[in-house]
């Protein structure tokens, strides 16, 4: 399902064009054209779910495969996790409504990283 209306979708339909870090059958990830920090990636599935309070138990898998996903794109950056003691590192990131300061209205995760400062989110 998508919404003809939403700037994820029309990403997600190449309707807008945007180079894609990564795609697959069910997600697509692309660079935040606002970036907050040297890295600002977008994991977004191709299916239209506005929030994450929208989501049910039967996107628990989809939800899975986006975390994980996190990480290996982080290690393609050159922000991946390094140990404990190590330098690398970054932060995901889900807002959900007015109140957690969400504006597009598709589900995403924001992933982070990178040098500081960042400019705040
Ligand atoms: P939210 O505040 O909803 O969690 O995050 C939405 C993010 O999408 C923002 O960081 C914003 O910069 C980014 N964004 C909004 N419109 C576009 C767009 O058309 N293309 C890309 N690549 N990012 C967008
Ligand atoms: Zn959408």
């Amino acid at each position: 399902m998508s919404d003809s209306q939403c700037i994820f979708c029309k990403i997600v339909s190449r309707e807008i064009p945007s180079p894609l870090v990564y795609e697959d059958d069910e997600i697509v990830v692309f660079r935040d054209i606002n970036p907050a920090a040297p890295v600002h990636l977008l994991i977004v599935p191709r299916l239209h779910i506005e929030t994450l309070a929208d989501c049910e138990n039967q996107h628990g898998a989809l939800l899975g495969k986006m975390v994980g996903l996190a990480p290996r794109l982080a290690r393609q950056e050159g922000v991946g996790y390094a140990g404990r003691d190590g330098d690398g590192g970054f932060k995901t990131l889900i807002n959900t409504g007015r109140g957690g300061g969400q504006e597009v209205y598709h589900l995403h995760i924001h992933v982070l990283g990178g040098p500081r400062p960042w400019k705040p989110r």
